[in-house]
Parts: C-alpha cells; structure tokens; sequence
C-alpha cells in the first residue's frame, strides 16, 4: 500500500510521526509492507513554494492508495490573502480529490468517562455516532463576495447544493448506517433555508431504497442541543458541510477532547484522506503535550476504510484501549491518579502494545 504522508503545520508533524510509529508497528505485526511518500500542504507548502497547495502534492497523492495528514494552519500565515492561506489547501486537496463524504466518529471510551463534562447519568447510557458530514459543497465553497454599498460594505457566501451532491452522500450514510444501528438522523435548517429543503426532497426520495434504515429529520439547533442531552439517541447523523463542521468538534467534547477524534473523508476517486478533525493547535506546538490518538485512531480508519483491513484496524483500536487502561493520558485527557505523558510517549506506548 502506498500513502502519501502531509505532516503540515503545529502539532501535525508531532501527531503524524506517532502515527507512522503505529503502523510501521502493524505492518511489523501483521507482516505488511507499506510505501510512505511525503507531500506538503498549507503554511509549510507556503514557506516552500510560496503556494499552500503545490501541483505536486495532488500528482502524489493521486498516484497512492490513501493520503494521512496531520493538520495544517497557524499564525504565520493568518495575514495571507484568502486563497493564499493553509486552509485553501486543505479545501484544495479535498475537492481535487473529490472527498466529498466526510466519516467522524465520536466514540465514547470508557476510560475517559471523567475526562467529559457530561454528567455522569448522561454518559451512563454510553453513545457511539457516525457523523457524516458533507465536504465539497455548501457555503464554505459557494461563491464569497463583498461589495460597497450606500450602507457600507456588504459580504456574503452563497450556500449551495445540487440534487447530485446530496444524493451521492445521502447513499454512502444509507450504506454506512445499514452496517450499524441502522438508525439515521438528517440534520438540516429547512424551516428556513432553500438548500436544507432540497436536501429533504432528494434525501425522502433515497429512503425507499433503504427501508431497513430507520430515517428521521432534526434542525440543526435542536441537535446541537441533543448532542449534549441524549447523544445515544443517535447512531448515523448525515448532514451538510457546515452544519458537520460545528456539531462534529461540538461532539468532540463529548468524548473529552479534540485530540481524542480521528476521521475519514471518501469521494469520488480511489484515494481517500484521513486526518484526525483537530487543527494545528499552536498554542501546544512543539511542547510534546499534543494527544497523538486522534492521528493514531485515523491510522486505525485508513486500515477500515481505505485498505478494507477490518483485523488490523481493531488491533490499533485494541492497543489504544489498552494504554488507556493502563492509566496512560496525555495532559488534555489527564485526570487525578493517572500516568501523564507526552506525545511521544504515548505513541510509543500504543506502537509497543500493537507488537506485542
Ligand atoms: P485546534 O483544533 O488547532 O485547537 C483548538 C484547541 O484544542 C486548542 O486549545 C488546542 O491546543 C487543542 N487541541 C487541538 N488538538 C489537540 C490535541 N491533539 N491534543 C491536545 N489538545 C489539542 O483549532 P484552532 O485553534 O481553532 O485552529 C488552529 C489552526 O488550525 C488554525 O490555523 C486553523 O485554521 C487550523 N485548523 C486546521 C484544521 C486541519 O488541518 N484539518 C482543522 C481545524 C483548524
């Protein structure tokens, strides 16, 4: 297998190394060979090419079978005009490689429990949610304009969607939803917005061909308030892009940190992305305080989800259990009694358990 690595800015070097340490320590257990290419990307690919998306980080990360990446941004480079900030490389290689269908799961670890500000008789009922989160299309990719006007400067984003981008995720989320609880939840804003109405329209029409799944319709507000409520009333929640942003990292919290949250976006093409959700975090960049299992969870849904390796995936899973019994925590999970340690250690640790 053959995957294009983009370390990128802040913590992702730090992240993505341990994440490397993990599955060199697969494909040591699991007798694997896997061919790792560095690509750039965001203020990194800026301070080299002078573009945060160079032509030849796509040709790399066409020509290989899944492309991780740790997160890019930061300050240096929050000054830089629109299309020539980090983060329009990152939305770059997610529409050249047609990502459309972002996969987020927020999995309550047992381990953890102390480390989420839920109350205890909420986290007793356990959650386990798929969020599915439009990537390619809506507002952040609808055309942004600013104007003068006789009231001052006016700006606006246009959100948008067509039928084909609704339908095309809304059956991946059937699909997913058919290998889980079979339960799912579409979260829109169609009491008032055109494009929310669409997805109902184009979303009722797929439900026929999954009579399995159990479907239902949820604003948006009234999630982010049941996030916290009930989360385990919910088990695939499909909805559009930035919508997905803010619940997933509301979710996030859920299970105690940012760092604790891997993900996966498919598309249209072969080669599919994994990055966990958090950014570049450079308020802990360099310091070995970031928590790597986030990256090291994404490692695990690149063996599920881009090598259909479903044994090896459970063993990343099954080690990163295991060092969380044994007490390990990095210092955004840390709680009375543990054992604390850095980045560094804590990818070690998850690497030794996969080998041994
Ligand atoms: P962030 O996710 O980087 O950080 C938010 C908070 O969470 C910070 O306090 C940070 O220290 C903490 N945090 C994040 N990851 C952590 C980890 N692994 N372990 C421990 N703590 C962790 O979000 P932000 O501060 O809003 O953004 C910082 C930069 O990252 C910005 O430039 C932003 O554009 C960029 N960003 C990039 C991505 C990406 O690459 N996919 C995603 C989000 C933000």
């Amino acid at each position: 297998m053959k995957i294009a690595f983009i370390k990128g800015d802040g913590i992702g070097p730090e992240v993505t190394e341990q994440a490397l340490k993990v599955l060199n320590a697969v494909s040591e257990r699991f007798k694997l060979k896997f061919e790792y290419q560095e690509a750039l990307l965001g203020g990194s690919a800026i301070d080299k090419t002078g573009v945060p998306l160079p032509d030849e980080t796509i040709d790399i990360c066409m020509k290989c079978d899944a492309v991780f990446l740790g997160a890019v941004g930061g300050p240096k480079w929050d000054d830089l005009p629109g299309k020539l900030r980090p983060e329009a490389g990152l939305l770059g290689i997610r529409k050249a490689l047609k990502l459309f269908a972002n996969l987020r799961p927020v999995m309550l670890f047992p381990q953890l429990r102390a480390a989420s500000p839920l109350k205890e008789e909420i986290l007793s009922k356990g959650f386990d949610i798929m969020i599915i989160r439009e990537l390619t299309g809506g507002v952040y990719f609808g055309e942004k304009k600013r104007v003068e006007t006789a009231e001052g400067i006016k700006a606006w984003d246009k959100m948008e969607y067509t039928s084909h981008e609704i339908e095309r995720i809304a059956r991946i989320a059937f699909c997913i939803a058919r290998k889980r609880r079979k339960k799912m939840t579409i979260v829109d804003k169609a009491n008032v917005l055109e494009s929310s109405k669409l997805w109902r329209e184009i979303t009722g029409r797929i439900m026929a061909d999954y009579p399995d799944v159990e479907a239902s319709y949820m604003y948006v507000d009234n999630a982010a308030m049941q996030l916290v409520r009930n989360p385990g009333q919910f088990d695939v929640m499909l909805t559009e892009n930035l919508f997905g942003d803010i619940l997933s990292d509301e979710a996030s919290m859920l299970v105690g940190s940012l760092g604790m949250l891997p993900s996966a976006s498919l598309g249209a093409t072969k080669v599919r992305l994994f990055e966990p959700i958090h950014g570049s975090a450079p308020d802990i960049a360099g310091k070995d305080e970031a928590n790597p299992l986030a990256a090291i969870l994404s490692c695990g849904m690149m063996l599920k989800y881009g090598f259909g390796m479903e044994k090896e995936a459970g063993a990343v899973l099954e080690a990163v259990n295991n060092v969380l019994d044994k007490g390990y925590r990095t210092v955004d999970i840390m709680q009375p009694g543990m054992t604390l340690v850095g980045t560094e250690k804590m990818g070690s640790l998850v690497a030794e358990c996969i080998k041994a």
